[in-house]
């Protein structure tokens, strides 16, 4: 499959109300751990799968051949990399491959293979013969529609009969065409143009419709009755695909208008424990003593890897300033920057090019770097209205279950505010949180 990626066009950035800000805030997450991911989300939970007909069998696969794939695709599969299905691909991909087709609605967090999974989905009921559109994949944005694209042009590597068109702002089709290319992907309003005022498509060949992060989606209404839209024009018996890393009501109602009669596929996300995390405290008096007891750390113990997080954009610039100054390392993650940026910063971090990153809590929302040991909270994670932000607490520090690692939290305390916001946390997850002595760090190693 190969497509040419239209120019990028500047749309206009016009003041932007609460709800774009947060779809943007949802977009943006989804398409940096796309950027930063580069496999598979491990994971101990079971699948729950809800089938459309409870008689019918339960098919699970733990080979790609037992698919019996076109060659071209298992050869795809390979050349990625793939040596056998993810959890959530050894159920969702022979229900998505049966015959006759079944509808699927599928649920787990991100880089769990959903993707990977709808990809094949698409790339196998194609006729390469037939010279129009047959699938139709629909994504929240721009940007991660290319990126959904470069899945299918990765796995559809040799299979180069099938074309792949993106049907995103900025491709503008000349009026009267008729679309060769048998795969497309887009968003929900240039998709429903190209359907219904171009007509570049016609609904009725359409074969598998795939509306991707569903989450991200609803966030917009817009998005919703466009979907909703296109999903009516197309026929029948086509096969209706849904996939979300989250699942709550509004989700679930929207799901269901998309998708009649579905089987369900759920992955529970991962629990996070602080059972395997040392927990410290530092009493400090100010910005500038929390500095000096993060260098007397630095001095003591060997980090490999450490993420330090502030409150403010200012505090984490001026934080990496005085630690480059130290000698230090530093990669500084801020929330002025592109997510390309973003994930880059975040991409050199993992290949440990730096050791140390600073960040701030809104850029480091949802994302996951695995690997590092040593969690600083310069300055304790606290909501808008300032008080304890528990959940954050433990996304930062906290492990997911077999897998993780032991690690080590400190937190700097510099005011009666911040003690109490400890304190709060301490009590909330009932885990001692022990005080620690900079001068005198023989008992952190
Ligand atoms: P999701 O859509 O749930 O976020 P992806 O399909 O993007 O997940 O997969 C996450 C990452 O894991 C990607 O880098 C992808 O290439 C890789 N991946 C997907 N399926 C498999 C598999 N069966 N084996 C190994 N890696 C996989």
């Amino acid at each position: 499959a190969s497509a040419s990626t239209p120019a990028k066009t500047e749309g206009g950035e016009g003041d932007k109300t609460g709800e774009e800000d947060h779809k943007d805030d949802k977009a943006a997450q989804s398409l940096l751990n796309k950027l930063i991911r580069s496999n598979l989300v491990n994971t101990t939970n079971q699948v729950e799968v809800l089938q459309r007909d409870p008689n019918s069998p339960l098919y699970s696969v733990k080979s790609f051949e037992e698919l019996r794939l076109k060659p071209q695709l298992l050869q795809g599969v390979y050349a990625m990399g793939f040596n056998r299905p993810s959890k959530i691909q050894e159920n969702a991909l022979p229900m998505m491959l049966a015959e006759p087709p079944q509808n699927l609605i599928a649920q787990s967090q991100s880089g769990t293979g959903k993707t990977a999974a709808f990809v094949l989905a698409m790339l196998s009921h194609v006729d390469p013969n037939n010279k129009f559109p047959q699938c139709l994949c629909v994504s929240p944005t721009y940007e991660l529609a290319l990126q959904t694209g470069k899945v299918i042009e990765q796995m559809g590597k040799y299979y180069s009969e099938v074309k792949l068109v993106y049907a995103i702002r900025g491709n503008k089709l000349q009026r009267g065409t008729q679309l060769q290319e048998q795969v497309v992907i887009g968003t929900p309003g240039t998709m429903l143009d190209w359907c219904l005022k171009f007509k570049f498509i016609d609904p009725k060949n359409i074969k598998v419709f795939v509306l991707d992060e569903a989450d991200v989606m609803i966030a917009t209404q817009g998005h919703q009755d466009q979907s909703i839209r296109i999903q009516r024009m197309l026929p029948k018996q086509c096969q209706m695909l849904l996939f979300s890393a989250t699942f709550e009501e509004t989700v679930w109602n929207f799901a269901q208008r998309i998708v009649p009669e579905p089987n369900i596929i759920k992955l529970k996300r991962e629990e996070e424990t602080l059972d395997t995390i040392k927990q410290y405290y530092v009493l400090c008096n100010s910005k500038e003593e929390k500095f000096m007891a993060l260098c007397n750390i630095y001095g003591a113990i060997t980090i490999a890897q450490a993420m330090i997080f502030c409150h403010t954009r200012k505090t984490a610039g001026w934080l990496a300033g005085e630690l480059s100054r130290e000698g230090h390392q530093v990669a500084l993650l801020s929330g002025e920057m592109q997510v390309e940026q973003r994930a880059a910063v975040i991409d050199r971090f993992r290949e440990g090019k730096e050791k140390v990153l600073v960040t701030t809590n809104v850029c480091a929302r949802g994302i996951d770097v695995e690997q590092v040991s040593v969690v600083i909270n310069f300055d304790l994670p606290v909501d808008r209205d300032g008080n304890p932000d528990n959940e954050t607490y433990l996304h930062r520090i906290g492990r997911t279950g077999r897998f993780g690692k032991r690690g080590l939290a400190i937190n700097m305390v510099d005011s009666k505010f911040s003690m109490n916001v400890l304190n709060k946390i301490q009590d909330h997850f009932n885990k001692k949180i022990e005080k620690l002595d900079t001068e005198d760090l023989d008992e952190i190693e």
